[in-house]
């Protein structure tokens, strides 16, 4: 590759050649404590809520809400639970991610409310145990945005140093990593700018109080869930593989998906998944059909499926995960690693994969639509 040192690098850091990957392979690889020290720097500690301002908000708080902080307790072994971490840690290793033990009390990070805004908006799903309606499943969905607007502000703030990951490697690896961080920050971004727009709208909602627009489908199980999971995501296929939005669309950055928010509770001692979205989102609502044609035995294990193949952030009950077999465990972490690379997912994905995971007992299903 000719270029000249101070032009602009290949690897559209914004950077000079000079400073940038001129001979970036006879450099130090990146150490665990770079990415320590990032973290701390790309963790926001910003109020979430529409009507922050330094004369409300006190001090922001690490929360827990009281529901995650109860649910993970019962799901721990010795107040630890697995959790895959982050993916961005794998792509600098270039390896793949497995499941390790980490305390609950790590077991999230989300900096994203002080403390009186988190207290009254999410009072009603707190205080009581929560109900299936409109107003309490979307004060789970707002918090499921919030969190996920979080998480996608930090990938977006440890690109930069993700682009540094191929410090220390051959110049046709450095290539080949620089292009597939480009594909990865194009759609982190490109998630960021749905999710500020989604937040927008619920913004609307929660200051007018309005909730009729919120349409849901909840599953109440025997038991509470071993996995723990919450988050959002854009539909692309529903459960019988049917394509709601077309990969065209889903690689179409500058367009606005129809989105579903997802959360795994509890209420006494059944557990409870959540599914919701907005009455306009019409995909979604397909989304939503679809579960209703899955009978009670493949539910459980419709829901592992979905949970593993979109979210990054569940936490595993330590008996529950050892006691799997060898070939489910690897069925779950070789789903995991796959939804790292972004635009290969197919319309099976959500389909039946011949394995039994779990083996909750359906109680009851909610719908309002
Ligand atoms: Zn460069
Ligand atoms: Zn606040």
């Amino acid at each position: 590759m000719k270029i000249g040192r101070n032009e602009p690098c290949w690897c559209k850091s914004g950077k000079k050649y000079k400073k940038c990957h001129e001979d970036r392979d006879k450099q130090k690889r990146i150490t665990v404590q770079d990415v320590i020290d990032e973290t701390k720097k790309a963790t926001e500690r910003v109020c979430l809520h529409p009507e922050a301002n330094e004369n409300v908000c006190n001090e922001i708080i690490r929360a827990h809400s009281i529901q995650r902080a109860a649910i993970l307790q019962k799901i721990s072994r010795n107040q630890h639970v697995y959790s895959f971490g982050a993916k961005i840690g794998a792509m600098i290793k270039t390896g793949r991610i497995e499941p390790k033990l980490i305390g609950i009390n790590k077991a999230s990070t989300f900096t994203g409310f002080c403390n009186y805004h988190d207290t009254e908006v999410f009072k009603p799903i707190e205080a009581s145990s929560i109900d299936i309606n409109n107003e309490h499943i979307f004060l789970t969905a707002y918090r499921s945005l919030c969190k996920e607007l979080f998480a996608k502000k930090y990938q977006s703030n440890m690109i930069p140093l993700t682009k540094q990951g191929d410090k220390g490697i051959r110049v046709e690896d450095q290539i080949a990593f620089q292009s597939f961080i480009e594909n990865y920050k194009s759609g982190v971004e490109a998630g960021l700018n749905d999710l500020l727009e989604s937040k927008k709208i619920y913004d609307s909602y929660l200051l007018s109080k309005n909730y009729g627009d919120v349409i849901y489908y909840v599953i109440e199980t025997g038991e509470i869930s071993d996995i723990v999971v919450s988050g959002r995501i854009h539909v692309e296929m529903d459960f019988n593989g049917n394509e709601l939005q077309t990969s065209e669309e889903r690689l179409d950055y500058s367009k606005t998906l129809d989105e579903i928010s997802f959360s795994m509770l509890m209420r006494n001692s059944n557990g409870l998944i959540i599914f919701s979205c907005l009455k306009n989102e019409k995909k979604s609502i397909e989304f939503l059909k679809s579960i209703d044609t899955i009978n009670d035995a493949d539910l459980p294990n419709s829901i592992v499926r979905f949970s593993f193949e979109y979210f990054e952030n569940a936490f595993m009950s330590p008996n529950w995960w050892e006691g799997l077999s060898a070939k489910n465990k690897e069925a779950i972490i070789e789903r995991m690693n796959d939804s790292i690379v972004f635009t290969k997912r197919s319309n099976n994905a959500l389909k039946d994969d011949g394995n039994n995971y779990v083996s909750w007992k359906i109680l009851n299903r909610h719908k309002n639509f």
